[in-house]
């Protein structure tokens, strides 16, 4: 009867643990400085953070106390809340690099994507404001890197957790 749900059911996984693992490493909300300074500036807020002005609530504090993001319930409108309300600078509109790009690679993988095994799916597309995934026709979905910002939409879009990122922390020459 619901051959399609029990199709997206059986390649569903139990938890996205690799992103979670992902996020505890340096994936680091928008408008940031390189990491080095990120760690030797940011002075730990706790409840007055950038965390706590962040609509999507996609910024979480890590066990150091500085902010990560987390894409497993929504992703970033590069709204500008979180450098407003970072004073030192860390999270800043003049860091340029970082104001319309986050620090990672998304995929989509080609095994767990049911798009990519016969099944018609465009779940990742629709939130895809910048038309970063690109079909090819009903099948086959694949990240334009040089479309895509990482905004981390896509991410809790899929049914089948078919997509992910790799983090690239920023280098000091970049900024
Ligand atoms: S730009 Fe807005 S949505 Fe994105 S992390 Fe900052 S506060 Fe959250
Ligand atoms: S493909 Fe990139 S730009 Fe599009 S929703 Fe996913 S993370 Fe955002
Ligand atoms: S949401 Fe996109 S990546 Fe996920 S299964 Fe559907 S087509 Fe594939």
């Amino acid at each position: 009867m619901s051959s399609r749900r029990d199709f997206l059911t059986a390649f569903k996984k139990p938890l996205n643990k690799i992103a979670d693992e992902k996020n505890e490493a340096s994936l680091r909300p928008p408008y940031a400085k390189c990491e080095e300074e990120f760690i030797s500036l940011c002075v730990k807020c706790g409840d007055k953070s950038c965390a706590s002005v962040c609509e999507e609530k996609i910024i979480v504090i890590r066990a150091d106390g500085t902010p990560i993001l987390n894409f497993n319930k929504s992703g970033c409108t590069f709204c500008q809340e979180c450098a407003k309300k970072c004073d030192l600078g860390v999270l800043s509109l003049e860091n340029t690099l970082t104001s319309q790009n986050i620090n990672a690679k998304f995929v989509i993988s080609t095994k767990d994507c049911v798009a990519h095994n016969g099944v018609v799916c465009f779940s990742c597309k629709e939130p895809c404001i910048d038309d970063a995934i690109l079909f090819n026709g009903l099948f086959n979905p694949v990240i334009d890197t040089k479309l895509c910002t990482a905004c981390g939409f896509c991410l809790s879009r899929c049914p089948s957790k078919a997509i992910d990122y790799v983090s690239l922390p920023i280098k000091k020459e970049q900024i």
